[in-house]
């Protein structure tokens, strides 16, 4: 990977961890307010609740991979398949640059064959 890939892709990973922060303010600002509204004012909407909370659960677990994924720049690992320790290629970090896994390792892990400590990722 080329030094010039490399800074675009970072770049792009901080951009996306900064948006996905304030995504997530902005969903729990909502469950807040849902939490909050007057119960006489109707029947709280257990539905819409849930799945604010499911999106919310997407995006914390969508800056997780964020965070991992700066965290492993760092340390020179980014780039690697966590499984196979193949290169991921660029192609597939242009699409996915928060991904941990080559795409042969990734449907390995979607199909239950190989475990993986770190499920979440698994994208
Ligand atoms: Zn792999």
């Amino acid at each position: 990977m080329t030094e010039d890939k490399w800074t675009q892709l970072r770049e792009e990973l901080e951009a996306e961890r900064e948006e996905t922060l304030g995504e997530i303010d902005r969903f729990r600002a909502v469950l807040k307010y849902e939490l909050d509204a007057d119960p006489e004012e109707g029947d709280p909407d257990l539905y819409e609740r849930e799945k604010t909370l499911a999106l919310l659960r997407n995006l914390e677990e969508k800056l997780h991979s964020l965070t991992y994924a700066l965290a492993k720049i760092d340390d020179d690992a980014y780039g690697k398949c966590e499984i196979c320790g193949e290169d991921i290629g660029v192609d597939r970090l242009e699409a996915l640059p928060y991904t941990a896994y080559c795409l042969k390792c990734k449907s390995l892990v979607e199909k239950g064959i190989v475990f993986s400590r770190t499920r979440e990722l698994a994208r």
